[in-house]
């Protein structure tokens, strides 16, 4: 079980409606008298970017602390000429707080490169809201026998961030996601073991760019395939602070996961 405050964030990728998404609010704002207090667990939700005002206004109108995230951002902080992206500094206007970046649907289908991936790091850091950053090896990188190799090498985009070297404190701000890219969505999840192994790395990677008491504080969570049937097992592995949960995340199961996992 994580010594961190356990962190369940839910993609909702391209989902929904205003309708779906605004009954998805409400369903995890009522939820909160049974569900473990903030002090406890960060709740954070990503729905598309046209929803996010409804998603927030109806967290709001209920009370509840759960947040609200971009599942992607321009690759300039205040925007401009980026047509049909959405900039940090507009998240925050919308009340976001977090944003995903580095998504493997990102990467994979849309073809985003490194030099992307390190200009959103920049933008969302600059712009003060909360990053989570997913890194996460393929099935033939896998089984090709080095599965880290590639997870560290992603990492470099966040290490080499000239922000965190001068502000450390930033790294408050920042969730590292592994999300396996042979999991995600495919209902073939990574064993606890597997995952723990990967999460280990990156604490030791994290350490050795940093401090031991920076990757000691950051919260690591998984992704791929979580649903209330593995994650208890998932979140009894000690570096496994939470979960980044997507195709659950649509179902009243996302509250029992969050139960669990808290
Ligand atoms: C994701 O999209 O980040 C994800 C983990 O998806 P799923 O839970 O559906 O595998």
């Amino acid at each position: 079980m994580s010594i961190r405050k356990v962190f369940v964030g839910g993609n909702h990728k391209c989902n929904g409606s205003v309708t779906a998404t605004s009954s998805r609010a409400r369903l995890l704002a009522e939820a909160a008298p049974d569900l473990p207090s903030s002090d406890d667990v960060d709740i954070v939700i990503a729905p598309p970017a046209p929803y996010i005002l409804t998603t927030k206004a109806v967290l709001d109108e209920h009370g509840s602390s759960a947040a609200v995230a971009l599942q992607d951002v321009a690759i300039a902080r205040e925007g401009g000429a980026h047509t049909g992206t959405v900039a940090a500094d507009m998240a925050a206007d919308l009340g976001a707080a977090w944003v995903i970046v580095g998504h493997s649907e990102r990467r994979h289908v849309y073809g985003e490169s490194d030099a992307h991936t390190r200009a959103k790091i920049a933008a969302v850091l600059d712009a003060d809201l909360g990053l989570i950053y997913c890194v996460g090896e393929t099935l033939e990188q896998r089984e090709g026998g080095d599965a880290f190799g590639p997870v560290a090498a992603q990492m470099a985009a966040l290490f080499d961030n000239p922000a965190l070297a001068t502000k450390p404190e930033l790294w408050a701000n920042i969730v590292v996601a592994y999300e396996p890219v042979w999991a995600i969505g495919t209902g073939k999840v990574a064993s606890p073991e597997q995952a723990q192994e990967i999460h280990t790395q990156l604490r030791a990677a994290v350490a050795a760019a940093t401090s031991p008491d920076i990757a000691a504080a950051v919260r690591i969570i998984y992704g791929g395939s979580v649903k209330l049937a593995n994650c208890a097992e998932l979140i009894a592995m000690p570096d496994i602070d939470g979960f980044l949960i997507g195709g659950a995340s649509l179902k009243p199961e996302f509250v029992d996961i969050i139960k669990t996992a808290a």
